[in-house]
């Protein structure tokens, strides 16, 4: 059997929009993040592909069948249990927008789905590998930080490291759309410590609170080579960033007076895949997510208690409610300790 994808999604805009009429569409679709409805879009794609190659009614499959399909993506293209559960979840939203009378909630499917977890807990996972000081000194080492973009990336890294900060809130998918990133209006800027306030994560999605993180100077004597305020101050003299329009996204890089470029996600990604290249580090290995990766893993190991490493980075969990009022505090306080722990190992 061959698999093959169909081109138009099955999403609001295509040819399934769920009977719905077009002018009600952007109001449906804008009840998802836009990164939830890619997401949604891409994997009821491939399910519409299986389905049309296995001859199964879409919105009406039996148990049967969708084991079928769970049986499919194990062997296709999943090695972990939570994009097989993601898979599931997104097919039930399908039929559940689709006022199908099927649910996917039956003994056989849920037995599937444990067998899949079992099996498919023997495979080694390969995560994106954790970024520590030393690493981070050897980019810096291949960074040109004379320059606006070299600056700019340098001062993203450190950020993104420090704050543990999610790629989403450190770029803008494109220049119009800056999404989630984070703002220079969400910068508090001062001579010993930065804020960053973030507005809007994947666990925040309506922006109902705000999450502060702190970016302290680890300076004593000298400049600290990974101090992030140190190194955004120097971002923001090289790119003339205090004369910026507050709206204008943080990480972004001066064109001509007056005019300036944010970096997007793409553009990061690349740069920062040449870099770690540069740097020895096997581009395979690393990614932007090895930023806030490496910021927790390094805490850890510095003996920061996971409760206040989840408030730095906020990581969804039960914990996290526990600081909402408190988190600025908590947060400092850990940050803090990460510095002394950074300064020690050098
Ligand atoms: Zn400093």
């Amino acid at each position: 059997m061959r698999w093959v994808l169909l081109p138009p999604p099955p999403c609001f805009s295509g040819a399934v929009s769920f009977g719905l009429p077009t002018e009600l569409l952007p109001l449906v679709r804008a009840a998802f993040a836009a990164a939830t409805l890619r997401s949604l879009e891409s994997k009821w794609r491939t399910w519409l592909a299986f389905c049309s190659e296995a001859k199964i009614k879409a919105l009406k499959p039996t148990p049967t069948q969708i084991c079928q399909f769970i049986n499919f993506l194990m062997h296709h293209r999943l090695s972990r249990q939570s994009n097989l559960q993601a898979y599931i979840s997104s097919i039930a939203t399908l039929l559940r927008l689709s006022d199908s009378p099927v649910t996917i909630d039956s003994g056989l499917v849920r037995l599937a789905l444990r067998g899949a977890k079992r099996l498919l807990a023997a495979i080694p996972v390969r995560r994106k590998a954790a970024l520590g000081p030393s690493h981070l000194l050897r980019l810096r080492r291949c960074l040109q930080l004379q320059t606006g973009l070299g600056a700019a990336l340098w001062s993203l890294i450190l950020a993104g490291w420090w704050a543990m900060l999610r790629a989403a809130n450190l770029c803008s998918l494109s220049q119009a759309n800056v999404g989630t990133a984070v703002l220079i209006s969400d910068l508090r800027l001062g001579l010993k410590e930065a804020w960053i306030s973030v507005r809007l994560s994947k666990t925040n999605q309506f922006g109902e609170r705000r999450h502060v993180v702190l970016l302290p100077c680890i300076c004593k004597s000298a400049t600290a080579p990974l101090c992030p305020l140190c190194a955004l101050h120097h971002h923001f003299s090289r790119n003339s960033l205090d004369i910026a329009p507050p709206s204008q996204p943080l990480f972004s890089t001066l064109q001509s007076a007056g005019s300036w470029m944010s970096l997007t996600a793409a553009h990061v990604q690349r740069e920062l895949s040449q870099l770690f290249h540069q740097a020895g580090l096997p581009r395979n290995r690393f990614s932007m997510h090895s930023l806030r990766r490496g910021g927790a893993t390094f805490a850890r190991r510095s003996g920061i208690a996971i409760e206040d490493i989840k408030a730095i980075g906020d990581w969804k969990s039960d914990a996290v409610h526990l600081y909402a009022g408190q988190q600025p505090q908590v947060a400092s306080w850990a940050v803090c300790r990460i510095g002394a722990a950074v300064q020690a190992a050098f």
